[in-house]
């Protein structure tokens, strides 16, 4: 099974895709969580981007599909892929059809996560991760259970990303619009295209997606 998971900066992605993991030992392929490794990392890839990711503009095509590339190809052709922040643009979508076409795979889905605008500021605004798991926590809509303390794995140390902010998020939303929204009507002309409603809680959003995937 390979999946896209699509919606704009805040639909809840990643946190549909962590729960997907969980569930059913998909791989979670996140450019975004790729990305921030290597400008973490310091490497070359981490040095071009940290400055683009900052504004809140996109990455080149050509750096993120090599990362893709490069982790479909380390992670064996058997396991389930979802692909989360990828592709983004026209251009890396047709570089995915070939790149999965070299690991012999093929898209089953893209699942698009339907919000409304208005929700996404609080939702960007209010977002932190565990710094030791990377599960994903809001202020409001997903506190830990216990306050202070991980869920997953009982770490006490939590991070926030420093182009969560309101004015990056603007910019954010606005490549959404332009550069990724417009790839939708290629996929839906394969007809797998599916809409989710993504202001549901995330355990209904989370049950709508596993309904899709039992067919
Ligand atoms: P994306 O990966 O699409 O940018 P995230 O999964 O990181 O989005 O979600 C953004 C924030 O909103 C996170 O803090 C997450 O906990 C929260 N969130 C995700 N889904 C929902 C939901 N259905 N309802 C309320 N809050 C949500
Ligand atoms: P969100 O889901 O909140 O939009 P991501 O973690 O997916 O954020 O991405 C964070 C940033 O990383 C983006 O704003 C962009 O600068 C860069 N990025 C991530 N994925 C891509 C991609 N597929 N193409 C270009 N840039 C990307
Ligand atoms: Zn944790």
């Amino acid at each position: 099974m390979n999946i896209i998971l699509l919606g704009p900066p805040g639909a809840g992605k990643g946190t549909q895709a962590q729960r997907l993991v969980e569930h059913h030992g998909m791989r979670q392929l996140s450019t975004g969580d790729m990305l921030r490794a290597a400008v973490k990392a310091g490497t070359p890839v981490g040095l071009e981007a940290k400055a683009v990711m900052e504004r809140g503009e996109l990455v080149s095509d050509e750096i993120v599909s090599k990362l893709i590339d490069a982790e479909l190809t380390a992670m064996g052709d058997s396991v389930g892929a979802i692909f989360d922040g990828y592709p983004r643009t026209e251009a890396q979508a047709h570089s995915l059809d070939e790149i999965l076409a070299g690991h012999g795979r093929s898209l089953d889905y893209v699942i698009e996560l339907e919000v409304d605008e208005d929700a996404l500021v609080e939702r960007i605004t209010g977002r932190f991760t565990c710094a030791a798991c990377g599960e994903g926590y809001h202020d409001v809509f997903k506190q830990p259970r216990v306050p202070g303390v991980c869920d997953k794995c009982g770490s006490t140390e939590f991070k926030r990303r420093p182009d969560d902010n309101e004015d990056t998020v603007r910019t954010r939303m606005a490549e959404y619009r332009a550069k990724t929204a417009p790839i939708l009507p290629v996929y839906e002309a394969r007809g797998i295209v599916r809409r989710v409603d993504g202001m549901a809680d995330i355990a209904e959003v989370t049950g709508a997606i596993e309904a899709i995937l039992a067919g």
